[in-house]
């Protein structure tokens, strides 16, 4: 048995030094004769872990003082209510930028708790290119406006921030985080779902300022309620000490790497190499989106015959490249090419491609 490239949308690609040094922890982690999922979470030595996992995440994308990071849980889909639960009073709106299938949900999660106001939306546009900023309708009384970087299952990213005045800006990272440099000060609150660029499912780690805890929100349970969660370390009940503990891992790796620039510079090679080879196949394979708002991090592309699909699916598999089925809402086929995604991996995908389309011409 040895590894695959893996091209899974998430839960996705691990480092393999990090998989490999988890292992290596796995019986006996930090000279403590257990593993780290076996000891409490109280305890001396993961407070210490999860303290410097959270110095190296600041480190790594320059998070001020005045900005809190926690590590929570119940996915990026939880987030979608709790996010309007804590920054949102009553009788309060909020704008959404709809670029996608993730955006659009983060609306329909949001609307029993704010009035969830669709301030731009690609969807007449079948999500091929992302609202242009001057059709966006914001509300300077808004609560936060909030936007999908970028779509994991559309496809598309945006590739500049948007300017948004003196609202705060709310950004679902969960699929290109810590994949560039980030200038958080231009944020409010940023979230991510681990699953894709830091660790396992059941974490989200969310940078927020600090001022936005002061927000009164709507009634809510202690668990829900940001501020709780800061002033206990993220440790107001049991956290998901596996998922914090591999994210510290993701972070120590990244920083080995380089930092954030050097990943930036690594993706942007990836995915030029892959949407180069797609538009330059004469039409055998295509992506539909337009240039200037495809996605770093997940490509999709067709075959111009979908009889081709099966076969292409089961070739690519048996030559060691998983998971490269698109998501089953648009069918064809996605490769994420998320931070652990290796270069050698995308080398391997356009080569199979391109001896693909010459075998079935
Ligand atoms: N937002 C984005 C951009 C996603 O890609 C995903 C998951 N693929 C989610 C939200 C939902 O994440 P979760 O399953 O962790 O709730």
């Amino acid at each position: 048995m040895s590894r695959v490239w893996n091209f899974s949308a998430g839960p996705a690609a691990l480092p393999q030094a990090v998989l490999e040094r988890a292992q290596s922890e796995m019986l006996d982690w930090n000279g403590s004769g257990a593993s780290v999922m076996e000891q409490s979470h109280r305890g001396k030595r993961f407070i210490q872990m999860a303290a410097q996992a959270e110095a190296t995440l600041r480190e790594l994308i320059g998070i001020p003082a005045d900005y809190a990071v926690l590590f929570l849980q119940g996915g990026a889909t939880q987030q979608f209510a709790q996010i309007p639960m804590n920054l949102a009073g009553e009788g309060d709106s909020a704008d959404y930028i709809v670029s996608g299938h993730w955006s659009a949900k983060a609306v329909s999660e949001a609307a029993p708790y704010v009035r969830a106001n669709v301030a731009a939306s690609g969807a007449a546009d079948d999500y091929l290119k992302l609202p242009a900023r001057d059709t966006w309708r914001l509300d300077p009384h808004a609560a936060y406006v909030h936007y999908t970087p970028n779509e994991t299952i559309h496809g598309v990213e945006f590739h500049d921030i948007p300017e948004v005045g003196a609202v705060p800006l709310v950004a679902d990272m969960s699929s290109n985080i810590l994949s560039e440099p980030l200038d958080i000060t231009r944020f409010g609150l940023v979230y991510a779902g681990a699953q894709k660029n830091i660790g396992p499912s059941g974490l989200v780690v969310m940078v927020i300022r600090r001022d936005l805890l002061q927000r009164a929100g709507r009634p809510m349970a202690r668990i829900f309620r940001y501020a709780e969660q800061a002033a206990n370390d993220s440790m107001l009940n049991t956290p998901n000490t596996w998922g914090w503990y591999v994210a510290g891992l993701t972070f120590q790796w990244l920083q080995a790497q380089g930092g954030l620039a050097v990943m930036a510079e690594r993706n942007q090679a990836k995915a030029g190499l892959l949407y180069r080879t797609i538009d330059s196949s004469g039409g055998y394979y295509r992506n539909p989106i337009e240039p200037s708002a495809r996605s770093r991090m997940n490509v999709r592309f067709t075959l111009h015959d979908s009889a081709l699909d099966a076969a292409f699916l089961e070739e690519s598999e048996a030559a060691g490249l998983l998971a490269l089925k698109g998501h089953k809402a648009l069918g064809g086929m996605r490769a994420s090419l998320y931070n652990a995604v290796p270069p050698e991996a995308v080398d391997a995908l356009v080569a199979f491609m391109q001896d693909f389309a010459q075998r079935h011409g």
